[in-house]
């Protein structure tokens, strides 16, 4: 038996079969061409040609993210530069295989040092399109196919790699690069299997076949495990079996406290995937669609998103509360050359950039957003909000996008606007906003960082913030007071020893990932909303 250790990207545990996907050997980057340089050049194309068509295969298959990146790749593949860098390299004496795979490696180096953080991002695009090209080049497959249930273990997998993969048959990831917020980890969670990634020499140790535990909570990976941690593990995963058998009823119940009080319980998105995740589990709506991760790539354009929007819309089939982008912070997205800050989370985020760049970053999502919203439930929710000002400029721009859309003769509803609640400034002003927003939204994971003034990425302080300590509690207070309609979607919301307490504040929506949501509707049931109330009370007292 052998522990591994990596980074945990998606939680869960499992007991498996290795499935492990051994990287292509390298090309040979100095081999000469024994051909006529035409010949190899008509190779060179013809695998280009059936890069493309294999891409658009998959392009169709897959959405959301997955999708921008595919289209990118095409993209790259289609590149006339790449190709004629190739020829150039063919007629100097070199093989198809090292030309295309020099110039790939060359052009990617050449963007991954630009400043524009969107160029260099397509580095990664361009090493994928020449490992394609390769591949085609020398008849290998580089498609995943599961024929039956197993634990995928992989140098790193490209999206293209995992638009394939069943879903039902997959049952864990390990990889030996990656980062607990890269697609994959994304990709595993909306699945909800478990991840570890960063697994230095995992190609060296696991063997196909091999039995292996996953555990996506500690991030380890045991080869070969003895009996004493079989047990172990077992022991786990029957309880959770248990648990996730208890929890079934709930799937199809409304959420509600013991004596019948409605909480409606939504889900927490970032992508398609998620959404289907969120049906399945038994959400009553979205309570927060993070459209910042559909831009991990640059911001889609107005037409991508309205049909990003409308796909979530459609499979959802109940209320969607989109948050425009919260970009900055810890969330940049490359292509907008927003210059380095001191303290992003201080400073151009959210509603901020958005109303100061309305023409690139605003508009085009608002006009997306009303375009979905004129077939489907959909509100849209404004992050980083501080004062009323900023709610009224963005109405306006909401206004200007609806008579935009009417003049060219698009059908038009107006939709209810609301804001995340996570400034202290707002919590303590809301009744100013009355009149203004349809609701109200509380992002504790911000609200406690701004109120405790303990930045929520720096470890060493993280464990000053109090989430439920007196200064939130009176917070939630306050901002419960005006009567507007107040939901919380921050981490908070699913966590047990909050819920009677916002709840007994007068919260009445709770936002969750959608692997909570079902717990999250067992503790409601398990109080009644006095008990709730004086709980909350107690707290507010005693803390
Ligand atoms: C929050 O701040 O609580 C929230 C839900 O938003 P995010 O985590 O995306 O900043
Ligand atoms: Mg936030």
């Amino acid at each position: 038996m052998k522990v591994l250790h990596g980074i945990p990207a998606a939680p869960g545990l499992t007991i498996g079969i290795a499935h492990v996907i051994r990287p292509a050997p390298p090309v040979d980057v100095t081999a000469q061409r024994t051909t006529d340089p035409s010949i190899e050049i008509a190779r060179l194309e013809g695998a280009i040609g059936q890069a493309i068509g294999r891409m658009d295969a998959l392009r169709s298959t897959a959405s959301g993210v997955t999708a921008d990146i595919l289209e990118a790749q095409r993209e790259m593949l289609d590149d006339p530069e790449l190709k004629q860098g190739a020829d150039d390299l063919i007629s100097s004496g070199f093989t198809a295989e090292a030309a295309i795979t020099r110039v790939a490696a060359d052009y990617a180096a050449q963007l991954a040092e630009l400043p524009d953080q969107y160029l260099a991002a397509r580095a990664d695009d361009v090493r994928e399109a020449g490992r394609r090209i390769v591949a085609e080049l020398q008849g290998i497959s580089l498609e995943v196919r599961l024929d039956h249930s197993a634990i995928l273990v992989a140098q790193d997998l490209a999206p293209a790699e995992t638009v394939g993969l069943d879903p039902a048959l997959l049952q864990a990831v390990v990889t030996e690069t990656g980062s607990a917020t890269g697609h994959l980890a994304i990709v595993a969670q909306g699945i909800g299997i478990p991840a570890v990634v960063g697994v230095d020499g995992a190609l060296a140790q696991i063997d196909e076949g091999m039995t292996l535990i996953v555990d996506g909570e500690r991030g380890t990976v045991t080869i070969a495990p003895d009996e004493v941690s079989l047990t172990e593990v077992e022991t786990r995963l029957a309880a959770a079996q248990r648990d996730k058998r208890d929890l079934e009823v709930y799937r199809d119940r409304p959420g509600m406290t013991a004596d019948g009080v409605r909480i409606e319980v939504f889900a927490n998105i970032g992508s398609l995937v998620e959404a289907r995740k969120a049906v399945e589990m038994g959400a009553e709506g979205v309570g927060l669609f993070r459209t910042e991760l559909i831009a991990a790539h640059g911001l889609p354009s107005e037409e991508a998103q309205r049909a990003i929007y409308e796909e979530v819309a459609a499979v959802l089939q109940r209320p969607l509360i989109v948050r425009t982008f919260d970009i900055g912070g810890d969330k940049p997205v490359p292509g907008l050359d927003i210059p380095a800050e001191a303290n992003p989370f201080l400073g151009w985020r959210g509603i901020r950039l958005s109303l100061d760049r309305p023409e690139e970053v605003f508009l085009p999502q608002i006009r997306a957003l009303l375009r979905a919203a004129a077939t489907h439930d959909l509100r849209i929710m404004l992050p980083m909000v501080t004062v009323p000002q900023e709610v009224e400029e963005a109405r306006t721009w909401i206004d200007q996008a609806i008579k935009s859309l009417e003049r060219e003769g698009q059908q038009v509803r107006r939709v209810p606007v609301g804001i995340m609640v996570e400034t202290p400034a707002a919590a303590v002003t809301l009744d100013r906003f009355k009149g203004l927003i349809d609701f109200a939204s509380i992002g504790t994971n911000d609200l406690v960082q701004y109120t405790y003034a303990v930045d929520r990425t720096n470890t060493h302080v993280r464990e000053r913030a109090k989430p439920l300590g007196t200064a939130t509690l009176r917070l939630v207070a306050q901002i419960c007071r005006p009567g507007i309609p107040v939901a919380v979607c921050g981490q908070l919301a699913g966590d047990a020893h909050a819920i009677p307490l916002l709840l007994g504040l007068g919260v009445r929506e709770l936002s969750v990932a959608p692997a909570r949501i079902l717990a999250v509707k067992r503790i409601l049931s398990s109080m009644t909303l006095a008990e709730m109330q004086a709980r909350a009370q107690r707290a507010l007292e005693e803390s």
